[in-house]
């Protein structure tokens, strides 16, 4: 790897791709972007600086833009603005694995033919995961292409974590808990240690709270067990998803509202969680600011989710030493790190309240010194942790 070598990360979603660019063996951060509102009428892209200063703008007017047409667009974007670097590998976030992949894999037809297998157990993520690696094979056949999973992480869970309580005939259909957000948890477990040696081998209670949102216990950098199971819908209330739901509630919109499946999937994945009980939005910002007690309702209800979820994770970890925020809600929101705190005093969770309101952006402790247990702030960084394996697996052509 030369210092003029770099690497880039896609990430791409439903109606967005992200993009970031790595230079050199040290991964320095050189640009991201991101195409928004893919499909819809407004699509637009913006691209930043390592400092977030924007070197670039653009809005579509007119037509709707596709995956395969944004892809296009960064492509030039970036041949456009190597300034002398040469783009040596590319790493994709792509939601699912299966079994199958348990680390970082390089990606090649074969592989693309097996990934393709798995779109059923993620028909809202995968395609759209897939779409910009097919887009790159076409325009960009010599680049080496890497898939990070969001599963992968989670593939070593004790078999009891990974089970449902259903019949052999089911389960051995892949019906089992899978679990998500790997790549940020296992980003989470190798920055620990790093900011305080002692937690090597801590118990540690991750939450990624962002628009999706979950929760993973680890020990010694492995995940024990997670909120998410078969699908990114299980677990914590999110932006839009219901989280944890009794099953016996899908069957009674079927049978008794006599609602079809695109109905019950928008309502569980689109129409929930904090959207849903506040009635009013899906973004903890607006909801903080105001004064309607469904807001205040929506976000209480989302403390206590992650509250049990925390007892039950502690459970599965026979204790707990660190409890770490991460996602946009968890880096960023003095007041739900307090209240989920405040709950969690059994545990022997004191949060230092000077420490948690002042501002920061970076990976900082935020429990008092006489806390049992640590309380951090660990920014999310999926697009690090898949330029490190795409580093990986290239070192290891
Ligand atoms: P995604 O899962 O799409 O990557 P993010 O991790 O960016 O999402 O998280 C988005 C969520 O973070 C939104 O609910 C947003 O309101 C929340 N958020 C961002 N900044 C703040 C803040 N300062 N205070 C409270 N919530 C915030």
């Amino acid at each position: 790897m030369h210092s003029t070598d770099s690497i880039v990360v896609i990430n791409a979603g439903s109606s967005s791709i992200k993009f970031s660019l790595y230079d050199g063996a040290a991964l320095e951060l050189a640009m991201r972007g991101k195409i928004e509102n893919l499909y819809a009428g407004a699509t637009r892209f913006v691209a930043q600086d390592a400092a977030g200063a924007v070197i670039d703008e653009h809005r579509w007017s007119g037509g709707a833009i596709d995956h395969a047409a944004g892809m296009r667009f960064l492509i030039d974007f970036a041949q456009s603005h190597l300034a002398g670097r040469r783009v040596v590998a590319v790493g994709h976030r792509i939601v699912h694995g299966g079994v199958d992949y348990s680390g970082p894999q390089l990606l090649d037809a074969g592989v693309l033919a097996q990934l393709d297998t798995l779109v059923p157990l993620a028909p809202l993520h995968l395609p759209h995961n897939l779409a910009p690696v097919r887009s790159m094979f076409a325009m960009a056949p010599q680049v080496p292409q890497v898939g990070c999973f969001d599963t992968a992480f989670h593939t070593g869970q004790p078999a009891a974590a990974q089970a449902f309580a259903l019949p052999a005939r089911i389960t051995d259909l892949g019906i089992r808990r899978y679990g998500f957000h790997g790549l940020s948890y296992e980003y989470i477990a190798g920055t620990l240690p790093q900011a305080d040696p002692h937690l090597a081998n801590a118990k540690v209670v991750a939450a990624h709270l962002g628009n999706g949102a979950s929760m993973c216990a680890m020990r010694g950098g492995r995940s024990v067990a997670s909120t998410m199971g078969f699908t990114a819908v299980d677990g914590l209330p999110m932006g839009t998803r219901c989280g944890a739901l009794d099953p016996g509630v899908v069957l009674y919109l079927i049978e008794e509202l006599g609602m079809d499946v695109a109905a019950v999937q928008k309502l569980l994945y689109q129409e929930s969680g904090l959207l849903g009980v506040s009635g009013l939005s899906s973004d903890m910002r607006t909801l903080e600011q105001s004064a309607d007690p469904r807001a205040q309702a929506a976000i209480a209800l989302m403390v206590y989710r992650i509250g049990r979820e925390l007892g039950s994770l502690a459970a599965a970890l026979g204790g707990l030493d660190v409890l770490v925020f991460s996602g946009g809600i968890g880096e960023n929101s003095t007041a739900l790190r307090a209240a989920v705190c405040r709950d969690a005093a059994w545990l022997g969770v004191q949060l230092d309240a000077a420490a948690n309101d002042r501002s920061g952006d970076g990976v900082r402790r935020v429990s008092t010194a006489g806390s049992r247990v640590a309380v951090w702030v660990v920014p999310a960084n999926e697009e690090l942790m898949i330029a490190r394996h795409t580093l990986d697996i290239l070192e290891q052509q």
